[in-house]
C-alpha cells in the first residue's frame, strides 16, 4: 500500500484539493491528510498500520461504531436481494413506521439521499406552502450547501445577506435573511418588516456545525410562537441532532413541536439518508399529491434503509444512558488532562459537551458566533496535532464537533487516558 503523501498527491492531482468535502483536507492544519483504510468499533485504522481513537465517527451517523454486527449482519441480508429497485419496496416502509411511531410530531415523511437535499426540499415546501419567499437562518447553523443556504451577514442592517460561496445569485441571496442566534429583538424586527413574506424560520434547534453553540429553549419557544403568530413555519434541521440528542431530537427533549423538521446522518446508520418530515397536512404538498416537486434516482435505498432502522432499533433509553455515560467521562478525561498535560499546554482548553456531542474549545461558554475565540483556528494547531500522534483523532477542524458513540465503551476510555498520557 502507498504510503499518505504519495496518496494525497495522487489525489490532489486528480481530484480538486485531493478531497470530496472540502472539511477532510486538514486545511488551516498545515498537514497532509491521513488515509484510512477501515473502521472497527472506535477506531480508524490508516495506510501505514496505525489505529486511532475516533472521535469524528465519519461527522456524526456512526451512532453505534464502525461496523456494527447487528447493521452489518442486516446490509449482508439485504444485499442478497439487490441494492436498488426504483420501486416501491418494504424497507422504506418500515423505517417510515417505526420512525412515525416512535416520534409523536411526525405523521408523514419522505426519505432522501443527504441532509442538504432534505433541507433543500423543506425550504421548497414551506415556500410552496405559505406562497412566501423569505427564510430566516441563523448565523452560526448550517444547513448543507444548498444555494439558499450558503448565505452569510451582510455588512449592513440586521437581516441583510450575501453570499458564502462564489455562484450564489444575488436573487437567492436577497430571500435568506441572516440573524444571529438568540437575538430575539431582531427577530421581531424582520416580523414587523417582512413578516408577510417570511414563509419559515430554520434553525439547528442545538448548533453543531460551527463549534456546539447551545441554545436556551426559552430562545426556541419564542421561535415556535412568533412564527405561529406570522402564518411562517419553523423548520428544525435536526440533521445532526436528531436520534443523537435522543431518540425524538432537540424537538422531544425541549417539548416542541416544530412544522416540519429534516433528519441525516444517523437516519442512514452510515448510509446515504436524508429525511424530511411533518405533519400530513404539509406533507401532502409534496408531489405526486402536491405540486412542490421533489424526486431522487435513488431516494430510500433499500441497503441504506436497513442500515438505518436497524441502526435506530438499538437506540433505546438504556443505550442513550450509556453513551451520555461515556461522553461524561470522556470530558472528565479530557479536562484533567488539558489541565496537567506537559505544564499545562492545553490549560485554556474545556469541553462544551451536549449528550454524546463535545467541543473542545478555548472558553468556557460560546452561545453565538460573535462568542467564540478569533483565535480558535490557529490555536487547534498543535492540539490536532499532538493528540494524532498519539492515536486520538479528531474531526480536523476546530469548529467541528466530537462524536461519541455506543463503542466508545470504558476499555475504549482507558485506552484514551493511556494514550493520553503516553
Ligand atoms: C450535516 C448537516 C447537514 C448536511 O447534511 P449532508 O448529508 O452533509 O448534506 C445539514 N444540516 C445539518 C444540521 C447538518 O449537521
Amino acid at each position: 500500500m502507498n504510503s499518505t503523501p504519495t496518496l494525497f498527491a495522487r489525489s490532489t492531482a486528480i481530484v480538486p484539493g485531493g478531497v470530496h468535502s472540502p472539511v477532510r483536507s486538514f486545511k488551516g492544519l498545515d498537514m497532509t491528510p491521513k488515509f484510512f483504510t477501515k473502521g472497527q468499533g472506535a477506531y480508524l485504522y490508516d495506510t501505514e498500520g496505525e489505529n486511532y481513537i475516533d472521535f469524528c465517527m465519519s461527522f456524526g451517523p456512526l451512532m453505534l461504531g464502525h461496523q456494527d454486527p447487528q447493521v452489518k449482519a442486516s446490509l449482508s441480508k439485504a444485499l442478497e436481494r439487490g441494492w436498488t429497485f426504483g420501486t416501491c419496496e418494504p424497507y422504506s416502509l418500515e423505517l417510515a413506521e417505526y420512525l412515525v411511531e416512535k416520534i409523536n410530531f411526525i405523521e408523514q415523511i419522505r426519505f432522501v439521499n443527504s441532509g442538504t437535499e432534505a433541507v433543500m426540499t423543506a425550504l421548497r415546501l414551506a415556500r410552496g406552502a405559505t406562497h412566501r419567499n423569505k427564510i430566516i437562518k441563523f448565523n452560526g447553523c448550517y444547513h448543507g450547501h444548498t444555494d439558499a443556504m450558503l448565505i452569510k451577514a451582510g455588512s449592513g442592517l440586521a437581516g441583510t445577506a450575501q453570499a458564502s460561496s462564489a455562484g450564489i445569485p444575488e436573487g437567492i441571496a436577497k430571500d435568506t435573511l441572516i440573524l444571529e442566534l438568540g437575538d430575539k429583538a431582531s427577530v421581531q424586527q424582520c416580523f414587523a418588516h417582512s413578516g408577510e413574506d417570511i414563509a419559515a424560520i430554520i434553525i439547528e434547534p442545538l448548533p453543531a456545525n460551527n463549534g456546539l453553540l447551545k441554545q436556551d429553549y426559552e430562545f426556541l419557544k419564542f421561535l415556535r410562537k412568533i412564527t405561529k403568530e406570522n402564518g411562517a413555519l419553523l423548520i428544525f434541521d435536526e440533521v445532526i441532532t436528531g436520534f443523537r440528542i435522543g431518540f425524538g431530537g432537540v424537538a422531544s427533549k425541549a417539548g416542541i413541536t416544530p412544522d416540519l423538521v429534516t433528519y441525516g446522518k444517523i437516519i442512514g446508520g452510515g448510509l446515504p439518508v436524508g429525511a424530511i418530515a411533518g405533519p400530513k397536512k404539509l406533507m401532502q404538498y409534496l408531489a405526486p399529491i402536491g405540486d412542490v416537486y421533489q424526486a431522487g434516482t435513488l431516494s430510500a435505498n433499500p441497503l441504506a434503509m436497513v442500515a438505518g432502522l436497524e441502526t435506530l432499533k438499538q437506540l433505546t433509553d438504556e443505550t442513550y444512558a450509556k453513551i451520555e455515560q461515556y461522553s461524561a467521562s470522556l470530558s472528565e478525561i479530557f479536562n484533567k488532562w488539558f489541565h496537567e498535560w506537559n505544564n499545562g499546554e492545553f490549560n485554556n482548553y474545556k469541553i462544551i459537551s451536549e449528550s454524546s456531542l463535545f467541543w473542545i474549545v478555548p472558553t468556557d461558554t460560546a452561545t453565538n458566533v460573535n462568542e467564540i475565540p478569533k483565535t480558535l483556528t490557529e490555536d487547534f494547531r498543535p492540539l490536532f496535532a499532538t493528540l494524532l500522534d498519539k492515536g486520538i483523532y479528531l474531526s480536523p477542524n476546530a469548529y467541528e464537533v466530537g462524536f461519541v458513540s455506543l463503542a466508545h465503551d470504558e476499555t475504549v476510555l482507558k485506552d484514551l487516558t493511556e494514550r493520553l498520557w503516553h
